[in-house]
C-alpha cells in the first residue's frame, strides 16, 4: 500500500523540518519526503534541507513562514508549486490524501499512560465505550507507554506478546512496575520494607521484564512507601546492567515461563480473571519465532546501548517534593541511569513549581540525566483507597472533601463529604476520584519549561475518569499554541521527538526516511479536545487522520481500524 499525503505542513522537530512536504508512505514506512515549499534561507533552499531551528513557531509565525515560502497552510485552494511532485509518485500511490491546511506530523507518543487491560476472554480490550486505547488513537496518539507509577495489570513482557499477537489500537510500549514485583515478591504490606530476599525477587523479575522488551522501569513510591533507595536500586540497577550488555540476553528470553502468578499492584480493582486470561494467552508460545528472530539483532542492540528509562511517581507532593525527587535522584547519581519525573503537575503544583523546576534544571546542569512530563489539566486522579489520601491530604492540599469528586459509581460526579468519602475508602477504595487541587498557573510554567513533556497519566475505570484519557494531546494545542502560550512546533516536539528520545525509540516520533509511518493530520484552526470530567471519551475534534504502521487507523475521530497497533520493545 502506497499513501501518498499531499500538500500538508510538515511539522517534524526531529529532524528540524516545519514547512510544506508531500510524504509518501510505502510499506509501512516513510519513504520518501517531497518538498512542496521550502522554509528557509535559500542557500538552505538550494542545499535541499530546510533551517529551522526555532522552537517557537507558533501558529502566527507558522503562518509568517509560510507567507514566506509562498504557502498558505489556512488556504486550501492554494496552488502546489508545479515542480515539486512528480505526477509519476502521485501516480504510483494507492491512495492520496489531500493535506492542504493541514498539519502532517509524527504520530503522538505518550510516555505517561498508565493501562494493560486484558480481558476475561485472554485478549487486549479495546471496546470503544470503556476502553482507553481507542481514546489514545482518536487523539492522535500512536505510540502509549503503560506499566507506570510501578503498576502492571499483568506480566508486562507477555504483555507486549499480546499487543502483537491481536493487534491494539495504538502501539504499546511497557515499563516494569517495581511495585507490581514488589507484591510478586510477597511484600503484601504497602508502608513495610522489603526483605533481603524480597528485594533479589524484584531484581530477577524486573531482568526478565526487561529482557522480554521493557523499555525501563518504573516506581510508585508514594504508592508503596516502604520502598526505600536500597530496594530501588535493586530494580535500576538491573536497568543499568542491561544497558551495558545490551538485549535480549542469554536464559532470559523465555519469558513465557515467567510468574506463576499474576497480581497487579498497589490497590487493584481488576481482580483474578483477566490475569488468568493472560497467562492462557501467553502459555501458547507466543515468543518462539520472536526470539529466533531477535537474535540477529543482539549486536546492533548492544552497540547502541539501548539506556532504558527509570520513571517515578516520587514519594510525596507539595512542601515534600524536593525531597522526594531528590531521593528518586539519587539512583541517577549512583548508577548513572536515566530518570523521568512522572505527572509534574500534580507533584509540584501547589505553587512549588518554579523553585522545583528549577531544581531540576540545575541537576541537568550538573550532568544528570533527568526529564519530566505533565498533563494540562489542573486534577489529578487517583484511587480514593490510595495512599494519596492517608491522613493529612486535607492540609497538604490546603482543601476540603469537596475538592474531590467521584468519577463512577454511587456518586459518579458528585463531590464528597466527609461521610462519603469515608465510605467509599472503606467499601470501594479502587474507585476513581478527580481531585481539583492544583494551580493552573504552575500546570502551565510546566508544561512550557525545558525538558518536561506532555505525558497524559491516563487512566479509566469501565470508561470512567480523568478527561485526559481522551483529551490532552489536542488540549495542548486548542489551550496552548492557540492562545499563543507555546508554538506549534514546541507542542508537536514535546509530543513526538522529546518522548521518542527520551524512550530511545529510533523509529517513532519522527518522519526521517524509513521511520514507521505513524502519523496525525489535523486542522491547527479546529483540534481541540471535548473530554470532560461528566464525559471523560469524548473524542476531540479536528484530527483527520491518525495513521498507524502507514495504514489508516482513525478518520475524522473514529476508529476505523484498532488493530494496527504493535508491541514496542527496547
Ligand atoms: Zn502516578
Amino acid at each position: 500500500m502506497k499513501i501518498l499525503i499531499k500538500g500538508g505542513f510538515m511539522v517534524d522537530p526531529a529532524n528540524e523540518i516545519c514547512s510544506r512536504q508531500d510524504i509518501l508512505i510505502e510499506d509501512g514506512k516513510v519513504s520518501r519526503i517531497l518538498a512542496a515549499g521550502v522554509v528557509g534561507t535559500a542557500a538552505a533552499a538550494a542545499e535541499g534541507h530546510v533551517d529551522v531551528r526555532s522552537h517557537e513557531v507558533g501558529l502566527e509565525e507558522t503562518e509568517r513562514v509560510s507567507a514566506a515560502a509562498g504557502i498558505d497552510i489556512r488556504n486550501d485552494s492554494v496552488e502546489m508549486p508545479k515542480t515539486k511532485v512528480s505526477p509519476a509518485v502521485d501516480a504510483a500511490a494507492d491512495m492520496v490524501i489531500d493535506a492542504a491546511g493541514r498539519v502532517v506530523c509524527p504520530g503522538f507518543v505518550d510516555i505517561h499512560m498508565h493501562e494493560d487491560p486484558v480481558g476475561e476472554d485472554g485478549r487486549i480490550v479495546s471496546d470503544e465505550r470503556t476502553a482507553i486505547f481507542p481514546c489514545m488513537l482518536r487523539m492522535g496518539v500512536t505510540t502509549a507507554i503503560g506499566g507506570n507509577c510501578g503498576s502492571n495489570a499483568c506480566d508486562p513482557a507477555k504483555y507486549l506478546d499480546l499487543v502483537d499477537r491481536d493487534g491494539a489500537p495504538v502501539n504499546v510500549g511497557m515499563l516494569a512496575g517495581h511495585n507490581y514485583y514488589r507484591a510478586k515478591a510477597g511484600c503484601t504490606d504497602k508502608y513495610a520494607p522489603a526483605s533481603a530476599e524480597q528485594i533479589r525477587r524484584i531484581g530477577l523479575g524486573v531482568r526478565e521484564a526487561l529482557a522480554g522488551g521493557c523499555l525501563g522501569v518504573s516506581y510508585g513510591i508514594r504508592y508503596a512507601p516502604g520502598m526505600d533507595l536500597e530496594e530501588m536500586t535493586a530494580s535500576a540497577r538491573e536497568c543499568a546492567a542491561a544497558a551495558g550488555e545490551g538485549l535480549p540476553r542469554e536464559g532470559s528470553q523465555k519469558v513465557s515461563g515467567v510468574g506463576s502468578r499474576c497480581e497487579r499492584s498497589g490497590e487493584s480493582a481488576a481482580g483474578g480473571s483477566r490475569c488468568e486470561g493472560v497467562q492462557k494467552a501467553a502459555g501458547e508460545s507466543l515468543r518462539s519465532e520472536k526470539t529466533l528472530e531477535m537474535t540477529g539483532t543482539v549486536e546492533a542492540k548492544a552497540k547502541r546501548q539501548h539506556r532504558f528509562l527509570l520513571a517515578a511517581h516520587i514519594r510525596d507532593d507539595t512542601a515534600q517534593v524536593f525531597a522526594s525527587a531528590q531521593e528518586f535522584m539519587e539512583l541517577g547519581r549512583r548508577l548513572g541511569v536515566r530518570l523521568q519525573i512522572s505527572h509534574i503537575g500534580s507533584m509540584a503544583g501547589f505553587g512549588q513549581m518554579e523553585e522545583f523546576l528549577a531544581m531540576v534544571e540545575t541537576e541537568r546542569a550538573g550532568g544528570m540525566d533527568v526529564a519530566c512530563d505533565c498533563y494540562p489539566y489542573d486534577a489529578f486522579c487517583t484511587e480514593i483507597g490510595a495512599t494519596t489520601y492517608d491522613d493529612g491530604w486535607m492540609e497538604r492540599y490546603r482543601c476540603g472533601y469537596d475538592a474531590v469528586e467521584m468519577c463512577g459509581g454511587r456518586y459518579k460526579g458528585q463531590r464528597l463529604t466527609k461521610e462519603t468519602f469515608g465510605e467509599m475508602r472503606r467499601d470501594d477504595p479502587d474507585a476513581l476520584t478527580v481531585a481539583h487541587v492544583m494551580k493552573s498557573r504552575d500546570i502551565e510554567m510546566a508544561l512550557t519549561a525545558p525538558g518536561v513533556m506532555l505525558g497524559s497519566d491516563g487512566i479509566l475505570d469501565h470508561g470512567q475518569g480523568h478527561p485526559r484519557a481522551a483529551g490532552a494531546f489536542p488540549r495542548l494545542i486548542a489551550s496552548y499554541v492557540r492562545t499563543g502560550k507555546m508554538g506549534l512546533y514546541d507542542a508537536v516536539a514535546r509530543m513526538t521527538a522529546v518522548p521518542a528520545e527520551r524512550l530511545g525509540l529510533e523509529n517513532k516520533g519522527r518522519l526521517s526516511v524509513g521511520a514507521d509511518a505513524d502519523i496525525v493530520i489535523f486542522d491547527p484552526e479546529r483540534i481541540a479536545d471535548r473530554a470532560t470530567f461528566s464525559e471523560p471519551l469524548l473524542a476531540p475534534v479536528g484530527i483527520d487522520y491518525v495513521l498507524i504502521g502507514g495504514e489508516i487507523a482513525a478518520k475524522d475521530g473514529r476508529v476505523v481500524n484498532g488493530r494496527l497497533g504493535r508491541a514496542v520493545r527496547a
